[in-house]
């Protein structure tokens, strides 16, 4: 027998090799977490406050997480969807119970999620129109993103990600976001549902104002339209409240969520209100790895710790004076930042110049964030960031800021 020979080779010359060039990546291999921070390979710390963007909702490795995922992939991973698994049950009862009455189905990612919304408002449409066809159109917003997958890139109306691919899903129309006419001016007898992003995350971090969720609810009542939030990023505590609609106290029709839900595991879910619940029928939708024991049990430790923690709360908090701080920046370097938005730990500082090398600087400086659109750093902590590390990533802001990369 020969043994296999061994190449010494780096994780940067492998990438270059062998690994697809789809993401314009930073030069930085991390290869260790615990709560906030992360090691690169080289043994430098960093606060990590991408948060894998926003999947670490409990930061790295987290106790209670690393056990009870030990302990589940020592007892049952995988099993089909034609078989029940008590977590799944347990994990959409706990969905439910922050959402409202309605049935979850489950996935493996926000793409995943965001077309089960799309085939869920198709349905819809066809029980409308007394089992025809024919209504079929989803209104979303200018600038949203709803991930990579046909039905969800058709929904996401920007260049950089619909180059190349068309043609693309029909059916899809664009309203001005929190301009409740220029939605209701597209609703027509083919509509069949309205589809935005609670905080719209990858274009610079616009929120939904209140008052807009409030008008697209009652346009949909009126037109019986489906009224589905993507929460993908937004929800699941990263606002300071479970879901980000709460805050503005709205009822949708159904709602897609993943990012932070599984903490680190690959998971993601729609709920779907009750009265709508039904749409979905043996054979009409289905997945192999959704719901899995393994990461069910995951997300379960994620509402465990967020609920013993008081995390909710604890967002809600400490955000305030984080903003605050955030905001004086705005004061300070009037030249170099432009504005501060969003909600909780979903933050992005918009910026006056090419944001690349602001984001290299701090990371020199020990602090890593993503950029959101063009020239929004976004800073997304882990729900159990504590207030010093707050504290410290404004403190190395201000610090970038002062040298005017
Ligand atoms: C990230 C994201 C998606 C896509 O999720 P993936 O898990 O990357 O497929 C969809 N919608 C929103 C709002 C997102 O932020």
């Amino acid at each position: 027998m020969t043994s296999p020979s061994i190449v010494r080779t780096s994780t940067a010359e492998l990438y270059d090799a062998h690994v697809m060039k789809n993401y314009a990546r930073a030069a930085l291999t991390l290869v260790r977490g615990r709560g906030t921070q992360v090691w690169d390979d080289a043994g430098n710390r960093y606060l990590d406050f991408t948060s894998g963007i926003a999947v670490n909702a409990l930061g790295h490795c987290h106790p209670h997480w690393v056990a009870t995922v030990q302990r589940q992939a020592g007892e049952l991973i995988h099993v089909s969807n034609l078989f029940r698994n008590p977590n799944q049950g347990e994990l959409a009862r706990r969905l439910v119970g922050y959402a409202g009455p309605g049935r979850v189905f489950f996935c493996n990612s926000g793409a995943e999620a965001d077309e089960a919304l799309i085939k869920l408002a198709r349905l819809h449409g066809v029980a409308k129109s007394g089992g025809e066809e024919k209504c079929y159109k989803i209104i979303c917003a200018k600038n949203a993103f709803h991930g990579r997958m046909f039905g969800g890139m058709s929904a996401t109306p920007q260049e950089k990600i619909q180059k190349g691919f068309r043609p693309l899903v029909p059916g899809f129309a664009f309203g001005e976001l929190n301009n409740l006419e220029s939605f209701a001016a597209l609703v027509d007898d083919s509509t069949a549902a309205i589809f935005v992003e609670t905080i719209q995350g990858e274009s610079g971090i616009n929120p939904c104002t209140p008052e807009f969720l409030h008008g697209l609810r009652e346009l949909c009542t009126k037109r019986n339209l489906l009224f589905l939030l993507d929460e993908v990023q937004c929800g699941l505590g990263r606002t300071g409240r479970f879901y980000s609609f709460e805050h503005a106290g709205v009822t949708p029709d159904a709602i897609a969520m993943a990012k932070g839900l599984g903490g680190g595991m690959p998971i993601g879910a729609i709920w779907v209100r009750d009265r709508h619940a039904e749409l979905f029928q043996p054979g009409n939708h289905g997945t192999t790895f959704g719901g899995t024991p393994l990461a069910c049990a995951a997300a379960l430790a994620v509402l465990e710790v967020i609920e013993r923690d008081g995390l909710l709360a604890q967002v809600r908090t400490q955000s305030a004076p984080w903003i605050a701080a955030l905001q004086k920046l705005l004061v300070d370097f009037p030249q170099q930042v432009v504005a501060v938005r969003g909600q909780g730990y979903l933050i992005g500082v918009q910026l006056a110049s090419d944001l690349g090398p602001y984001l290299v600087a701090l990371r020199e400086r020990g602090l890593l964030a993503v950029s959101s659109g063009n020239n929004v750093i976004r800073f997304l902590p882990p729900l159990n960031a504590s207030a010093d590390e707050l504290a410290t990533s404004v403190e190395i802001f201000r610090a970038v800021l002062a040298a005017k990369v």
